[in-house]
């Protein structure tokens, strides 16, 4: 089995989400989770941004011992100089140069020849050198750079003093297949003397499936972020690369260091303090990730949860087994549910309480609660009589 190092950036990245905005009590908060569930590198920050958030990283790499800490900056001497003073204290310091290497961004945005920006790069590294436990080197919109310029600077980059080097599809714009080509040739670049790194975001929801495919392609690194929270329509989730890790542990024939058991209180640690909105169906961590209402999925639910679920949510710290009566109820879920309450009704008197739920759902929408089930039995002449009743749980 591969290791692989997971780079959580829900610090950095995932905090410049529009409209984020945390206070380093809170930041500290979320890195102690982060470090209990096994992340190898927390991206504590961009310390330049503000003095809250050089305060912010200094405390986190104050407490933090297992997870080693980095730091995103920019190739200015001034500025690296700014992160070793804040990670000074650091079990495990980590300094993130990143630099754009795509012709539209060194054009419009730092309006620098390839040259200026290659020479950029690799005169901070080597000014970083020595100076942090390792240094990791970043390429902005790598996945709509030259591959040839791409190769060429991270060759250099290594050579520099480099101990990462890692590729960002920056918009989002990449393809699985993209991903793995460029991993495995930046890997014959750096002649695999160090990892690379992949840094995916998710403007077309593909920023799970194209960081997979780079860790097929060899690549040592992965960054994520919490609940995929990040610019825009986010980073790769950490909580779906691990469990797509696990759950196809075979295929992929790598091993991270996370603890499962601890995801589902990571993510909502995150969500809470983020004051994030989760969508309904978002994998893992939606309100109906591991909720049903159909009949025949209840029902094959009720004989083994794996019939319709890939994994068992407690596996994962996440609460799951809800049951919904609506309109797509069918018998198994009403009979289960009154079972479970000492309640049985012969079967013609099940199949019209069953009608009853679902014609009353249409019109008023589902019963919330499993009290509310055994009321609307009672109220509607059914003979249950029952002890118990609170939520529609497993
Ligand atoms: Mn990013």
């Amino acid at each position: 089995m591969r290791r692989i190092a997971i780079f959580d950036t829900t610090l950095r990245d995932g905090e410049q989400a529009p409209g984020i905005s945390l206070k380093p009590e809170q930041k500290l908060k979320i890195a102690k989770a982060l470090e209990s569930a096994g992340t190898d590198v927390i991206e504590a920050g961009f310390p330049v941004n503000s003095p809250s958030e050089k305060e912010a990283v200094k405390l986190i790499a104050r407490e933090i011992e297992q997870s080693e800490i980095a730091v995103l900056c920019r190739p200015i001497p001034k500025e690296i100089d700014l992160c070793q003073d804040v990670l000074s204290k650091a079990s495990k310091a980590r300094l993130h140069l990143w630099i754009a290497t795509s012709p539209i961004h060194m054009k419009y945005k730092l309006n620098m020849s390839p040259a200026k920006v290659m020479d950029k790069a690799i005169s901070a590294i080597r000014y970083a050198s020595g100076k942090f436990d390792s240094i990791q080197f970043s390429s902005e919109d790598a996945t709509r750079s030259h591959i040839d310029f791409l190769g060429k600077l991270m060759r250099e980059a290594a050579r520099a003093g480099a101990d990462v080097v890692n590729l960002a599809d920056t918009v989002g714009c990449a393809l699985p297949e993209h991903m793995a080509l460029m991993t495995r040739e930046v890997k014959k670049a750096v002649k695999d003397k160090i990892p690379v790194g992949v840094h995916c975001h998710n403007d077309l929801g593909l920023a799970t499936s194209n960081t997979l495919s780079a860790i097929r392609a060899g690549a040592g690194q992965i960054d994520l972020t919490v609940s995929g929270v990040g610019e825009r329509s986010g980073n790769t989730s950490f909580e779906q690369v691990v469990v797509s890790l696990l759950f196809h542990k075979k295929h992929f024939e790598v091993e991270t260091n996370v603890k499962q058991a601890e995801l589902g209180e990571l993510c909502d640690l995150v969500v809470k303090e983020m004051g994030l909105r989760v969508g309904h169906s978002t994998p893992l961590i939606g309100e109906n990730s591991f909720r049903h209402e159909s009949g025949i999925h209840v029902h094959g639910m009720l004989n083994n949860p794996l019939t319709y679920e890939l994994v068992n949510p407690s596996d994962l710290g996440i609460k799951g087994g809800d049951i919904v009566i609506g309109k797509h109820t069918g018998k198994a879920a009403v009979k289960h549910l009154l079972e479970r309450n000492g309640c049985t009704l012969e079967n013609d008197e099940l199949t019209k309480l069953t009608e009853l739920v679902k014609e009353r759902s249409i019109i008023t929408g589902p019963l919330e609660t499993e009290k509310a089930l055994l009321d609307f039995a009672v109220n509607n002449g059914f003979e249950v009589d029952y002890k118990r009743g609170g939520d529609l749980a497993r």
